[in-house]
């Protein structure tokens, strides 16, 4: 009967790939989750005589719409626009949305998957969604990226609502975006559905955190794996990739719980400072100026620029990948184990390819996979929009808390599920196993 699931699941994989060709990144993590869930499976027949595998990979809706802009020249553009409503078995489609030349169908729809299980981990009332556009926000003035995103807010209105699906930043998409999407679909509404979109502004119905909240709650959920080796950050060398917003504030809150980070990087390259990243100095050039990490340089002549340089090669105890998927290969995740890296969390979506994954799994180090270590941006989304419909708002202090809790309750969960299906301290399997599970039980409800 083992032998029949495994195959089963086999066959359905197969199916998968066969039904979606061209969608490597949607593959992956399909894979990913069907084969980590076969302990779930075997003792649990029901989910595939119910068909639950090949129903969860069909996404409930999918919506590919033209949005046509024009430069500041006067040239006219055409990106393509996407919305995945994958999954509204736990609640209202919810999902960021990511504006990045690298988008297509297949990216958008293995975010929109891995949203499903990370959203049902956290336990709060959302369903799974993603979305975005082939559109890159590099070198754009701000008019050109204020015209983008009214065009692209003309089509989605239609599809979105507070109880119907609610989208959020990604790489690409930050508050500035959000607010001119927001505006765009107030206007056409004549409504102000503050809970229609998370991310928003604090004067305009945002949530305290919810800018800090992916990096915090990644942050966070690494401090409850360190404790099962009763370790903390304090004295700890950190390497982050990215600089962005998940990255940046992954930054801060190791500093503030007495690690180091000494590296960061951007697709050009990254900045090694062995006294630890200036922080403030980061978010000035990344958050106001929107320059590159280079620039960090002339303000710190002891820091080192690689350009084109691997960020993994520099030694580390606790590595996060915070930049893109399947940034963190096999060599990477060799180099970093060489090193003596012990923990490892996902603070991007997918950043680590599967044969990297086993490698760290080989070496038994600490490893938090994005479904559950990055799932406190969504969460604080789905505290914005409780803050929302309850017309209030709460502080950061108590915010923060909220996110703290729901944070450690997401490591309890994979890490209770993974004892109870036989693989203690896998949380891949666990994250996987409880996000599944949940999601599946309500489909036969
Ligand atoms: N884009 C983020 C993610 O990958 C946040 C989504 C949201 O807040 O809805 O989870």
């Amino acid at each position: 009967a083992t032998i029949d699931i495994e195959q089963r699941v086999q066959e359905i994989y197969n199916e998968v790939v066969r039904k979606n060709p061209a969608e490597p990144e949607f593959h992956q993590a399909v894979r990913e989750v069907f084969f980590s869930i076969i302990p779930l499976l075997k003792k649990n027949p029901i989910y595939l005589e119910e068909k639950l595998l090949e129903r969860i990979v069909e996404p409930e809706r999918q919506i590919v719409f033209r949005v046509p802009w024009v430069d500041d020249k006067g040239e006219i553009h055409v990106n393509r626009g996407f919305r995945i409503e994958f999954n509204s078995a736990l609640g209202p489609y919810k999902g960021g949305l990511r504006f990045h030349p690298s988008v297509n169908f297949g990216v958008i729809k293995f975010l929109g998957f891995e949203q499903i299980f990370k959203n049902s981990l956290t336990d709060l009332p959302i369903g799974g969604a993603k979305g975005g556009a082939d559109f890159d926000p590099k070198g754009k003035s701000d008019k050109e990226i204020m015209l983008f995103c009214q065009s692209f807010m003309t089509e989605l209105y239609r599809h979105l609502g507070e109880n119907t699906d609610v989208p959020a930043g990604d790489i690409g998409v930050g508050s500035r975006e959000i607010g001119y999407l927001f505006g765009q679909y107030k206007r056409i509404t004549n409504k102000f559905e503050a809970g229609v979109i998370t991310g928003k502004g604090l004067r305009y119905g945002g949530s305290a955190v919810r800018t800090e909240a992916t990096g915090y709650g990644l942050v966070f959920f690494v401090d409850e794996m360190l404790k099962t080796i009763n370790e903390t950050f304090e004295g700890k060398t950190c390497v982050v990739s990215g600089s962005g917003n998940v990255a940046i504030y992954t930054v801060e809150k190791i500093h503030q719980l007495g690690g180091k980070v000494i590296a960061v990087s951007d697709s050009d390259g990254y900045i090694y400072d062995k006294e630890g990243i200036d922080l403030d100095l980061l978010k000035q050039l990344k958050e106001v100026e929107r320059r590159r990490v280079k620039d960090y340089i002339p303000y710190h002549k002891h820091a080192i620029y690689k350009p084109n340089g691997n960020i993994w090669e520099i030694p580390c105890d606790i590595a996060l990948p915070c930049a893109t998927q399947n940034e963190l290969d096999e060599n990477d995740a060799e180099m970093l184990v060489k090193n003596g890296v012990i923990a490892i969390a996902e603070g991007a979506n997918m950043p680590c390819t599967p044969a990297a994954i086993r490698v760290f799994e080989k070496a038994k180090v600490l490893f938090g996979p994005g479904k559950a270590a990055n799932g406190g941006g969504v969460a604080t989304s789905a505290l914005e929009m409780e803050q929302n419909a309850g017309k209030t708002r709460w502080d950061f202090e108590y915010t923060e808390n909220k996110l703290k809790k729901i944070m450690q309750g997401i490591f309890r969960r994979c890490s209770q599920a993974a004892i109870e299906y036989g693989f203690p301290n896998n949380y891949i399997v666990g994250a996987n196993i409880e996000g599944f599970k949940k999601v599946a039980d309500a489909m036969i409800e």
